[in-house]
């Protein structure tokens, strides 16, 4: 009963689909993509990681077998966006290539086999980085295999009453009586967004059609040919035998795609829908601007490549699965320090080193926790700070980085023991990330460059106060001193010249950097060279 109260929203997802399908052995989980351009993270969401936690909570809870799939709609033809963004000087390729299948469109770098493979590579390549186990299905192969050639036989047989029973949810523009709900290749142009099938051949399995495009007229295998999208939908989930898929917002609404699907799914072939669940939308913003929603035919967003190169998997996990799935979400990567601080926060409720208001809230954040985790969960001592890390990693440049990182850490108490062999790599591919992150994913205003020397404007510039706080805090910089002393010493300082802690604060970025402010200043300074720090207060330098 307790247990039930406390439901996470995943394991609720889990629950329903068992009680929907109570008898299945094995369970069939399904995402689909077309890759029209860059595979963003945002596909993550809804396409990957929901049901990657629905399989973990099935196989561990209800003991039963569980299969991912991913569906790509290789067939999919391209829109005319993805071909300007794909080919963006060459006018007579966007042409010839719009219309035309995914995996028919040579990749417009030239270093994969097509123009699907190589959106693909950033993506699929690096699934088993965030520990994801799931099957490829691409819908070129799927027109192949002798099950869905029964459905498509089936829905052609009775095209009357599918017409028909589609009609009654297309008021507007309905297909006429005798539509054949099949888009061919067309074999001399490649288009298949063109081409309407004007007649077919059960025995011979081949499909007549014209092109629109070119105005070729031809007999192709259906093999070639896909199902109109919302049959081909229903053919999946029945090939396939999928208990659950989730869908993006666009399919959401009432008499939306989703419902009529499975109207369509019961009615034609005699199949309960998968359970699902809608999805909200996932946007980027980069350096300070607002990129809207991630979008692959936009190009916009940012591959699972490149967020390996700066942040853990674990903290894309536990984002998504710490959000219930009608929030939209917004990544914003000048931020990704606060995600790692609430991923360590979890941390610590997970091993009950900290403690929330509710039960409610504890009981939800350590199941999304416990879910982001690559294999078991694995206790951790260290939990550093990125931000902070970002700027040592500016500041200590040359030989033994990792090593005189230790050493500065432990200065400044954030490690309290000597880290052991797997603590110091982590601390290592901290460096590394935030060294990438400082160089390519984050606003200027994170980035660290010191004046070589005080210009003469920002001397003048000082008031006689700040002149003389600097001063006072110089002197008293020649000796070590530990964060605690440095604190208090800024405050007696501030209160004796009475000088606001702003100006004050204001003054020593002012000398470092040229601008009014900057990272924490005390860790900065204890991470700096005493020498260089007590003759650029004293501009002496
Ligand atoms: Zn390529
Ligand atoms: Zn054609």
């Amino acid at each position: 009963m307790k247990e039930k109260e406390y439901e996470f929203w995943l394991d609720e997802i889990a629950r329903k689909i068992i009680e929907k399908f109570p008898k299945e052995k094995t369970i069939h989980l399904n995402g689909g993509l077309s890759i029209r351009g860059p595979q963003h993270i945002g596909r993550f969401r809804s396409e990957i990681l929901i049901q990657d936690s629905v399989k973990k909570i099935i196989e561990q809870k209800y003991k039963r077998k569980v299969i991912q799939y991913l569906t790509l709609y290789d067939m999919d033809g391209q829109k005319i966006k993805g071909v300007k963004k794909g080919f963006p000087n060459d006018k007579e390729k966007q042409q010839k290539y719009l219309g035309v299948s995914l995996f028919n469109i040579p990749d417009p770098f030239g270093c994969c086999k097509n123009w699907q493979e190589h959106f693909w590579k950033d993506f699929g390549e690096y699934f088993k980085n965030f520990d994801l186990d799931i099957k490829i299905v691409k819908t070129s192969e799927f027109y192949k295999m002798p099950e869905t050639k029964k459905i498509v036989k089936s829905i052609l047989k009775n095209r009357k009453k599918v017409v028909e029973l589609v009609n009654r949810f297309r008021a507007r523009s309905p297909w006429p009586k005798d539509y054949i709900p099949v888009n061919p290749i067309c074999e001399k142009c490649l288009s298949i967004n063109d081409t309407d099938a004007t007649g077919f051949d059960l025995e011979k399995y081949t499909v007549d059609y014209v092109c629109n495009k070119c105005g070729h007229k031809g007999t192709t295998s259906l093999e070639n040919a896909k199902l109109n999208w919302r049959l081909e939908w229903i053919a999946i989930w029945k090939v396939l035998d999928i208990e659950f898929e989730p869908y993006g917002k666009d399919h959401a609404a009432a008499g939306g795609s989703r419902e009529t699907c499975g109207i369509f799914s019961k009615e034609l072939l005699d199949r309960e829908p998968p359970y699902g669940i809608w999805c909200e939308w996932v946007s980027l913003k980069m350096k300070g601007k607002d990129l809207g929603q991630m979008t692959a035919s936009g190009f916009v967003g940012i591959t699972p490549k490149q967020w390996l190169e700066f942040a853990y998997p674990e903290i894309l996990k536990y984002m998504y699965i710490g959000t219930r799935p009608h929030t939209a979400m917004t990544i914003d990567l000048d931020k990704i320090s606060n995600y790692y601080d609430d991923y360590y926060k979890a941390e610590k409720v997970y091993f009950n080193k900290e403690n929330l208001n509710t039960k409610r809230e504890e009981h939800n954040i350590k199941r999304a926790f416990e879910l982001s985790q690559i294999g078991s969960v694995k206790k951790s001592k260290i939990q550093l700070n990125y931000e902070f890390l970002s700027q040592i990693t500016q500041i200590i440049k040359g030989q033994n980085k990792t090593e005189r990182t230790i050493e500065l850490l432990k200065k400044l108490k954030q490690l309290d023991h000597d880290p052991d062999r797997s603590e110091r790599e982590k601390i290592e591919k901290l460096l590394n990330y935030t060294n990438n992150w400082i160089k390519e994913y984050t606003s200027d205003s994170f980035k660290i460059e010191f004046l070589e020397t005080v210009p003469d404007d920002i001397i003048n510039e000082l008031t006689k106060e700040q002149k003389d706080a600097l001063g006072k805090f110089a002197e008293f910089l020649k000796e070590d001193r530990k964060e605690e002393e440095v604190v208090n010493e800024m405050k007696k300082i501030t209160k004796e010249i009475n000088i606001r802690p702003e100006k004050f604060f204001n003054a020593a970025y002012l000398v470092l950097f040229g601008k009014p402010q900057g990272p924490r200043l005390v860790p900065l300074i204890q991470s700096l060279d005493k020498d260089f720090v007590v003759k650029r207060f004293l501009l002496e330098t």
